[in-house]
């Protein structure tokens, strides 16, 4: 069971605003997406969940819990970018293990889960390559799986198929509504495509100039074309 709230959330880069008082309940195992034209304050709404920008005012709660102050690793959070930011030394099992070894966790329970995530995520045959060694989508594939392996109680995304080509970006879109549909996490996803947004969001918040413009299920909103 996991929640996020957002509460009057708002920042100010050198006392200019750029997110205005954002208000937000996600439901747990929800799927809602941030769309919007670049520079609405997406990016800087997902990173400050995630503790990679500091709070100017409001308040973020993960399961009803204030988590403004909490450093990223203690938010029980996993991000998937848009770069994949893999470790391109590391084969694609320590990508994936990595953040669960820094934690201590057993090499057992880290097999274990990798393996899982592996299968899930048609990796299985590839733990030993390096990321230079996959194509575009493997790589995400595995910034996925490493987010996967921390079984997280919240999952963000931002921007994670901007980098692939259309093609691509169509199945990966499917195999992360499927990933969704299997795991039920709680799930946070940026992107500035609408068809992209419609087509994974269990419902959407519309941001335009820093501000929540619309919230609601795709079908029920207005997208400016
Ligand atoms: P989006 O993700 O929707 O493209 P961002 O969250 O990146 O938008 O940016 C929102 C606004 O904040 C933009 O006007 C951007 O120029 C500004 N901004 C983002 N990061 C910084 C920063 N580190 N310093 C100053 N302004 C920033
Ligand atoms: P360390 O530097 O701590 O020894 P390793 O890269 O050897 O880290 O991996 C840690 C654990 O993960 C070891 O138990 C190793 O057997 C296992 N492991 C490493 N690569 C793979 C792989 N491709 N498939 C399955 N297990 C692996």
């Amino acid at each position: 069971m996991s929640t996020l709230t957002l509460a009057d959330l708002r920042k100010s880069y050198a006392d200019t605003p750029v997110i205005h008082g954002v208000d937000l309940d996600v439901a747990d195992g929800e799927f809602v997406v941030l769309v919007g034209p670049s520079g609405c304050g997406k990016s800087t709404l997902l990173r400050m969940v995630a503790g990679l920008e500091t709070v100017t005012a409001g308040r973020i709660l993960i399961d009803g819990r204030v988590v403004n102050e909490l450093e990223p690793r203690d938010r029980d959070i996993a991000m998937v970018f848009q770069n994949y930011a893999l470790y391109p030394h590391m084969t694609v099992f320590q990508n994936m293990a990595y953040g669960l070894k820094i934690r201590g966790m057993t090499k057992a329970e880290i097999r274990r889960r990798v393996d899982e995530a592996a299968a899930m995520l048609g990796l299985g045959a590839l733990l030993d390559r390096r990321p230079a060694a996959l194509s575009g989508g493997q790589r995400q594939r595995v910034a996925m799986g490493r987010a996967i392996v921390r079984e997280p109680k919240l999952f963000l995304f931002d921007e994670p198929l901007s980098n692939l080509d259309a093609k691509l970006r169509v199945q990966m879109r499917l195999e992360i509504k499927r990933l969704h549909q299997r795991l039920g996490v709680t799930s946070l996803y940026v992107t500035h495509d609408q068809v992209e947004a419609m087509t994974l969001a269990d419902r959407l918040v519309v941001m335009n100039g820093g501000r929540a413009e619309q919230i609601g299920r795709p079908l029920d909103l207005y997208l400016r074309p």
